[in-house]
């Protein structure tokens, strides 16, 4: 059977971007060319009669750029997601407005997900949202969410949106083209690994040790995200940022980026996956 055929007939997908996907790496400032095709591929997936979700870094990171300064405290760090958590939605209103697309944000606490009434809520608006034709944008609440409780990285953030609301398909916009078998910025003879059946010790092992600068997700959390969303029962592909235009050839079935196949555990509890 040719798994990626079976891409053709997701309908609820969830596209996850990062921050260094977003800004230009040589400056932090945002890249306006990137996000409106971001913008313009997500519409017209969503045209096709898809549901979409967009789960975006990047409060943070904008926040920098807006105030011209390097967080040193946590509370600084949280007043900067809030200024930049504003801009990244100003920018996307703006931009989804422009092609008829209405959005609406949901930020999220791990605190909300481990709550069972706070869950369902969440999950019912996700629902309305979705069938109101609206692309909801999600994003980890910075400014109330401290280490001990934080989902930690938005990879991870993604695939538990991805099976509270019973998506088909995570995207997952990397750095890189996809997993390897070791990190390709230090091993020239690493490779690309086109499809991940099921995740076993070996893919954890290559997942070791690769990490980018601007985000925090490394591979080791695309991995983790990984047994999230397929253990829900939903696909996952990781493909390069910087490739959006392939996002819909994705869906057509091509052979880019690396798709870990979803394995539905029954006894899935979404729970379960909150406490690590
Ligand atoms: N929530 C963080 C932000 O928007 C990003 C977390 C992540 O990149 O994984 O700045």
């Amino acid at each position: 059977m040719n798994f990626r055929e079976k891409l053709k007939d997701k309908k609820r997908i969830v596209v996850k971007i990062g921050s260094s996907s977003l800004t230009h790496p040589e400056t932090g400032n945002m890249n306006y060319s990137k996000i409106e095709q971001l913008i313009r591929t997500l519409t017209d997936i969503h045209g096709t009669g898809r549901d979409v979700v967009l789960v975006s870094s990047g409060a943070i990171a904008v926040g920098r750029q807006v105030m011209n300064i390097k967080p040193q405290t946590l509370s600084e760090k949280q007043a900067l997601a809030a200024i930049g958590q504003a801009r990244l939605m100003m920018t996307y209103q703006k931009l989804f407005a422009e092609y008829n697309q209405v959005t609406g944000q949901i930020l999220m606490t791990k605190n909300t997900m481990v709550n069972a009434l706070n869950r369902r809520l969440a999950q019912n608006t996700f629902e309305e949202l979705l069938h109101l034709g609206v692309i909801p944008i999600v994003n980890e609440n910075d400014t109330v969410s401290t280490y001990e409780i934080e989902f930690g990285d938005n990879d991870r953030l993604s695939a538990i949106v991805a099976a509270l609301i019973h998506a088909d398909l995570l995207i997952l916009l990397s750095d890189i083209d996809g997993f390897y078998t070791d990190d390709p910025h230090k091993n020239p003879d690493a490779r690309l690994i086109s499809l991940v059946p099921e995740i076993n010790e070996d893919f954890l092992n290559m997942g070791k040790g690769t990490s980018t600068d601007i985000g925090t997700g490394g591979m080791s959390a695309k991995l983790s995200a990984a047994r999230v969303a397929t253990d829900s029962g939903a696909d996952m592909v990781i493909m390069n940022g910087d490739r959006l235009d392939a996002i819909p050839q994705v869906l057509k079935g091509e052979e880019i980026g690396t798709l870990f196949l979803a394995h539905k555990n029954k006894n899935f509890d979404l729970i379960d996956y909150l406490s690590d």
